[in-house]
């Protein structure tokens, strides 16, 4: 990319504008803390689920029920208030063949989630990229998350919850099935 790197200073003078002394002793290092854990926060832009998912060709052994895995983590930042959102994505899927591991799943998500979102086109997609690369009869996700921005800012309550949800093939077309997954991601 040709775009300058945001950096330290650019840090030191976010932190003027609030009225903050830089230079005092707490708040010295905090550019250099800030850039770092951007990056960390950011690292999705760098990340291609190709590279991870084409690697799986395990067989399925005709196994075509639904797969569900839940409680995989998700920590993002929203595009309009560079705040935090994070909770809990569920993915399920019946695989056409390949099967996926959650260290896989957690990778997905994740590589989506380090990016500036808004949830609803991280929940879509995890389920297009899990589309195109696995192929399965059905993918769904849902996923659940608190937004600092609503919460911090009184437009939600504190711990209140959204949920966003993506349902392809036949999750999306056999309501049966459907309720299904609803009904274990669910459990618990
Ligand atoms: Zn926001």
């Amino acid at each position: 990319m040709s775009e300058p790197e945001f950096s330290e200073r650019d840090w030191r003078r976010l932190l003027s504008s609030l009225g903050e002394d830089p230079d005092r002793p707490g708040l010295v290092e905090t550019p250099s803390r800030v850039a770092k854990a951007w990056k960390q926060w950011t690292a999705g832009y760098d990340q291609d689920p190709a590279d991870f998912l084409k690697v799986f060709e395990d067989g399925a052994n005709d196994y075509n029920e639904l797969i569900v895995v839940r409680g995989i983590p998700v920590y993002s930042h929203c595009e309009h208030h560079l705040a935090p959102f994070f909770g809990k994505a569920t993915i399920g899927y019946v695989p056409n063949g390949k099967i996926v591991g959650l260290s896989k799943l957690t990778r997905l998500v994740d590589c989506f989630a380090k990016r500036l979102q808004v949830q609803e086109r991280l929940t879509t997609q995890i389920a297009d990229a899990f589309q195109t690369h696995l192929q399965p009869h059905a993918v769904g996700v849902v996923i659940s998350c608190r937004h600092a921005c609503m919460e911090s800012r009184g437009i939600s309550t504190l711990g209140e919850d959204t949920i966003t949800s993506a349902m392809l093939g036949e999750l999306h077309t056999n309501p049966v099935l459907r309720a299904e997954f609803f009904a274990r991601a669910r459990e618990g």
